[in-house]
């Protein structure tokens, strides 16, 4: 291997011992170069520096054990299995291999010594390890145990850690030092320790080094800082580049957003009137807007889009407004129209329920400019809709869609090297350490004040024990004329399960309750008795709506009041936050019930502790990031948003301010740094999309 090539640009092949499954397997992990076998960091070590005596070894604990075979033989009782027993004179032990091979077995030929590592288990016959490492010592070998602690690395089917270990050995030898250079300004270079030194640590902790050693928690702080360096840096980079892009200029018609207002059946608050500037301002500028609004559920946001709408119409642009949902976009259609065409705005609706032919008019229509706001779900950017003169882009509920799929729906609106202005929408308030990472290259407004008029939601948690309780409660509320939302909770991967739920509730409930009207929702309902469901409980026709987790975004039937919630122990706290937000949009008091399976863990405890006691979306927010970790709050899980190969929102969150002045003086002072180090860490496809 050649000493002075990059890493990045050396390919695994060129090291020994990668032959073609072990490279395909490697990829599978997305690791392509030495470069990302460097990168590709342990997430534990194991410790066999030492021997434990056998005599001394305690069951639910991992040992490294040496001894002489004693015996070697195939067990019939339970389920067959080879079982060698090992003795070092303070004891013995037995190991057990229910998968061996004839060649095994007569590996293990008696007074051969054996080194162990795996977790002890109290057997039927004393200690046993089931399938531990191990290897056959020679007799200089005896009682030499590892200098440093193992590494062990994140891996996949069929690839041996020792396989791992082994070519990142190799990469550390021929590779690092001489050809990663740091990339940081000196003076946080000089508190922290070189990269390749960083490297070397973690891969290879020298002797004496336990796992939490203050050496490898600079070293894995070192990694974090630089992976965290490097996001920022793309997101700004992006973002600079986007705004060397031109945009139209929009401006409002100051009358017509008077006569606006004036026929709104409320005052906007001040912080809708304060957003509302924020976005003005942005779009009056030649430059594409990109700004994010976060504003709690119920906070008015759906009424500050229509204000930006009408300052992009007064300029002569058409507006796309994209929901989530077809329920939300048809929500959306709904407020628009009542707002707009008093205005003469015209509207064109894109969802996936239309038929061919209002299709054809609608597509028309936008091709054409006649319709100036176009309102639908993700459709209205995966198809090939045409529009005449797209001046603004408004996304709302973004939280379902990851950074990835916003930088290339802002591609989408793209024209002519122009982009088109974006206001994006979220309820889930966005801790500060996340805001600061994940939406960099986004302005932010935030609706930080409620309409008047509304009282938090009262909730409490409840165990389903008291089931019959407050299904008795559910008849006074309905008697009051209130309506009520029940929510069916299960695992969420199995949808299925969810909905059988939904409707076995459903049935239980009418039952129960007989005169009561009872509606249902859930997300394997055809999309047009799902609208239906909920129509019929918008316009009051039903009392009380058993859903799954589908009402949780954006819907707005004030007169529900009451909320009852199936295992909330299941769910995050932002999206419980959520689900509790469709209630307590209307005046008069709201109430939350949360139906828990008793008994409680003390974590679920905490949590639905936390949302008892606090109704402020951005308090839940920080605790669940604290409580959950951020992968899962944003959604990461689905839709492989924000992830870090060693930094850690919860311990590294701390060094983000400094991240963002290194990143400032990066691109003063260093621009060529920039391309390679956000190549280093995020990988050929992002730097891409950098360069877009
Ligand atoms: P969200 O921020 O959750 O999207 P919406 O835009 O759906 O909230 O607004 C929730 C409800 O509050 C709607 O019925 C809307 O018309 C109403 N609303 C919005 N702004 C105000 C206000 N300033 N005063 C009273 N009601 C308002
Ligand atoms: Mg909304």
């Amino acid at each position: 291997m050649n000493q002075h090539t990059s890493p990045d640009l050396i390919p695994i092949a060129a090291l020994k011992g990668a032959g073609p499954q072990t490279l395909k397997r490697l990829e599978r992990l997305g690791l392509a170069s030495v470069l990302d076998l460097l990168l590709h960091l342990p997430f534990r070590y194991e410790d066999r520096t030492r021997v434990e005596p056998l005599g001394a070894l305690q069951p639910g604990l991992s040992y490294q054990v040496e001894g002489r075979i004693e015996l070697a033989e195939v067990s019939a009782k339970g389920k067959r299995s080879l079982v060698v027993r090992i003795a070092d004179g303070t004891g013995f032990l037995n190991l057990r291999f229910f998968h061996f091979s004839p060649g095994q077995h007569a590996l293990f030929s008696r007074g051969r010594a054996l080194r162990c590592y795996g977790e002890v288990r109290a057997g039927y016959y004393g200690v046993e390890m089931t399938h531990p490492d191990y290897e056959i010592l020679g007799e200089d070998e005896i009682g030499q145990p590892d200098a440093s602690l193992t590494p062990v690395y994140p891996s996949t089917d069929g690839l041996h850690q020792k396989t791992l270990r082994k070519l990142i050995e190799q990469a550390l030898l021929h590779a690092v030092p001489e050809q990663l250079p740091d990339w940081l300004p000196a003076v946080t270079a000089r508190r922290r320790p070189k990269l390749a030194e960083a490297l070397r640590l973690i891969h290879q902790p020298p002797t004496g080094c336990d796992p939490s050693s203050p050496q490898l928690t600079a070293a894995r702080a070192r990694l974090a800082f630089d992976e965290l360096l490097a996001h920022h840096l793309s997101l700004s980079r992006f973002r600079a580049q986007t705004q060397a892009h031109a945009a139209p200029a929009l401006r409002a018609d100051p009358a017509t957003s008077a006569r606006f207002l004036a026929s709104l059946p409320f005052h906007l608050t001040g912080a809708q009137r304060r957003v509302i500037g924020e976005i003005e301002a942005d779009l009056a500028r030649p430059r594409p807007m990109m700004r994010l609004v976060q504003g709690d559920v119920g906070s008015g946001k759906t009424v500050v889009a229509a204000c930006a709408a009408l300052a992009a119409l007064a300029s002569g642009y058409q507006v796309a407004v994209m929901a989530p949902t077809e329920l939300l976009a048809d929500q959306h259609q709904r407020s628009f129209r009542q707002w707009l065409e008093p205005l003469e705005v015209r509207l064109a609706y894109l969802a996936g329920k239309l038929k061919s032919g209002e299709r054809r008019t609608a597509l028309e229509a936008v091709a054409l400019g006649t319709a100036g706001v176009v309102i639908g779900t993700h459709a209205l950017f995966q198809e090939q809709v045409a529009f005449q003169r797209l001046g603004l882009v408004v996304i709302d509920e973004q939280h379902r869609f990851g950074v990835h799929q916003r930088l290339a729906l802002r591609e989408k609106g793209s024209r002519d090297g122009g982009y088109p202005h974006q206001l994006i929408m979220t309820a889930t308030p966005i801790p500060r350490t996340l805001a600061m990472l994940g939406y960099a290259d986004l302005d932010l407004s935030i609706i930080d004040e409620r309409p008047p008029g509304r009282t938090p939601v009262k909730t409490a948690a409840v165990p389903t024990t008291r089931r019959a309780d407050i299904v008795g409660r559910i008849g006074d509320w309905v008697a009051k004329g209130r309506q009520v939302y029940w929510v069916c909770t299960l695992i969420e991967e199995s949808e299925v399960l969810q909905c059988e739920a939904a409707e076995k509730t459903a049935e239980l409930l009418a039952a129960a309750l007989p005169d009561l009207r009872v509606g249902l929702v859930h997300g394997r309902q055809k999309p047009a008795d799902k609208e239906a469901a909920m129509q019929t409980f918008k316009d009051g026709q039903t009392d009380l709506l058993v859903a799954t987790t589908v009402i949780e975004v954006g819907v707005d039937v004030p007169n529900a009041s009451l909320m009852i919630i199936e295992n909330p122990e299941r769910l995050g706290l932002a999206q419980l936050h959520q689900l509790r937000g469709r209630v307590g949009r209307g005046p008069g008091e709201a109430h939350c019930v949360l139906l828990y399976q008793p008994p409680l863990s003390p974590s679920a405890k905490e949590r639905l502790g936390i949302l008892r006691d606090s109704d402020d979306g951005f308090v839940i927010a920080e605790k669940d990031l604290a409580l959950r970790g951020p992968g899962e709050l944003l959604g990461t899980r689905q839709t492989g948003q924000v992830q870090f190969k060693v930094a850690d929102l919860g311990r590294d969150g701390s060094v983000l301010d400094e991240v963002h002045a290194v990143a400032d003086t990066l691109l003063q002072r260093h621009p060529e740094w920039v391309e390679p180090l956000i190549r280093r860490w995020m990988g050929q496809e992002v730097a891409r999309y950098v360069e877009a």
